[in-house]
């Protein structure tokens, strides 16, 4: 193998600059030549490559989003777009690809290895919602940052004795909620893959108030329901005043985590390894602190599973 390209799809996630750095230096350091395809599969199928040096992607690892932009491209499900993208690898002699992203961006690998294009992929969404891989890049960063803002509102919700109903990032997946509303001591959390029982949360609340505390803090992933409409039901069941804060994408941006960096960097230069060694259809992936390799079959077979017996402690660690 000679020439590969690296592109970045799906979700933007912080961590995926210091991924595409990895492989551009792990590439050129091993006498391979790397291309950066910009927009994902966008840019892809319409040639938006160009050749990457050692200085291209200097002073990147620091920063958030993806300097090789991401695009959403749902004409790359097609036949014969997917053609033109094999025919457009094929006229630039790339002879592998790293793609970084969610499990949008495997099923667009997957396309691809069906082509008989050689692909790795590395696993890089804010929602972890990735089976197999303890940590996808990005996860750590936005679980910092949903801390950090539920720090400053606990700020104002203890001074004005208010409950706050916070909205964070989450369709299908609970995980930032959870482990965020764990790690800011929040009251309740509500997530997709745990039905939630509103008679707990209220008696919760008043039992606090009962004992003169008069703030609470309850996280809701957005896919179970707006923080408006959880407010709506609150106040239909308790006489307070609530406020709402919905964290939106504050949640994707900013410097993304030395976990996530560490993270990145070893991902990406595993990613190349296994190019060289003649892998194609795997995703890289973290367990126990050791990076290793499982095909996009058994990926996307798999559901993340999703450990709900931290509500308990959530429940037990909040008075
Ligand atoms: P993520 O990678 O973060 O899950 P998306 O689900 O938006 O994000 O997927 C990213 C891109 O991957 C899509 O815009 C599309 O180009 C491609 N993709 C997603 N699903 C498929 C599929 N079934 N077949 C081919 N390409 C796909």
């Amino acid at each position: 193998m000679k020439r590969i390209a690296v592109l970045t799809s799906g979700g933007d996630a912080p961590g995926m600059n210091a991924a595409v750095r990895s492989v551009v230096r792990s590439s050129i350091n091993r006498g391979l030549e790397v291309y950066g395809i910009s927009y994902g599969y966008l840019g892809l199928i319409r040639g938006d490559i160009k050749k990457m040096s050692l200085s291209d992607v200097g002073d990147i690892i620091q920063r958030g989003g993806t300097s090789l932009h991401s695009a959403r491209c749902p004409e790359f499900k097609d036949e014969s777009v997917q053609e033109i993208a094999v025919k457009i690898l094929k006229e630039y002699h790339i002879e592998g690809l790293v793609v970084i992203g969610g499990d949008g961006t495997f099923r667009g690998a997957t396309a691809l290895e069906n082509h008989g294009i050689k692909t790795i992929a590395i696993p890089a969404t804010i929602d972890n919602d990735i089976p197999i891989t303890e940590s996808s890049i990005g996860f750590d960063s936005a679980l910092n940052t949903v801390i950090e803002a539920v720090d400053r509102i606990r700020d104002t919700a203890t001074s004005h004795e208010r409950t706050f109903i916070i909205e964070v990032m989450g369709r299908d997946s609970g995980m930032l909620a959870l482990y965020s509303g764990l790690g800011s001591g929040a009251e309740s959390v509500l997530i997709p893959e745990e039905p939630y029982d509103f008679e707990k949360i209220t008696s919760k609340i008043k039992r606090g108030m009962e004992r003169g505390k008069a703030h609470s803090i309850i996280l809701v992933a957005e896919g179970v329901m707006s923080a408006e409409e959880c407010s709506k039901l609150l106040s239909k069941e308790l006489d307070i005043e609530t406020r709402i804060s919905v964290l939106g994408h504050i949640q994707r941006g900013g410097r993304p985590s030395a976990k996530d960096r560490i993270l990145a960097s070893r991902f990406g230069h595993e990613a190349v390894t296994l190019l060289l060694n003649d892998y194609s259809g795997e995703m890289v992936y973290l367990k126990n602190n050791t990076i290793s390799h499982v095909s996009y079959d058994t990926v996307l077979s798999e559901k993340k599973e999703l450990d709900t017996s931290l509500i308990e402690i959530i429940n037990e660690l909040s008075i």
